[in-house]
């Protein structure tokens, strides 16, 4: 079974099947959307047309549903979505808002419980739970 993501504002699910999709925006007001892979650790990544996002570019996500922002106020380049499992324990996904940049962390009941990626070290884990 695919798990279901939830926005964090709205509690509605923003995922299709296995994929992901939000809304960005660029640092130079570029808006499109986004389709994300609801697999943690895959990175492939689908934009709308003419929303040119290159290595290194930062996208602002927002729910799709409540057009509210995904960007963590804990750090400036990671943004949140809630993973719903099959048990219904809702566990905290924080992934990079720039592309190229591969970290993802969950975390559970304040605690690290998994990270993916090939940067999962550029933002330190224990930074994201102690501030929850
Ligand atoms: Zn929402």
């Amino acid at each position: 079974m695919n798990a279901k993501y939830i926005c964090p504002k709205c509690r509605n699910s923003v995922n299709v099947g296995n994929q992901i999709l939000l809304t960005g925006k660029t640092e130079t007001g570029l808006k499109g959307l986004v389709l994300l892979s609801g697999e943690l650790g895959d990175y492939n990544s689908a934009f709308s047309e003419d929303f040119t996002i290159v290595e290194g570019n930062k996208v602002k996500f927002t729910c799709p549903i409540c057009h509210g922002s995904l960007s963590s106020r804990k750090h400036k380049n990671l943004a949140q979505l809630i993973q719903v499992d099959s048990e219904n324990n809702e566990i905290k996904v924080f992934f990079s808002e720039i592309y190229g940049e591969k970290c993802t962390y969950e975390v559970f009941d304040k605690q690290l419980k998994r990270t993916f990626g090939d940067h999962k070290n550029t933002y330190r884990p224990d930074w994201i739970v102690e501030n929850l």
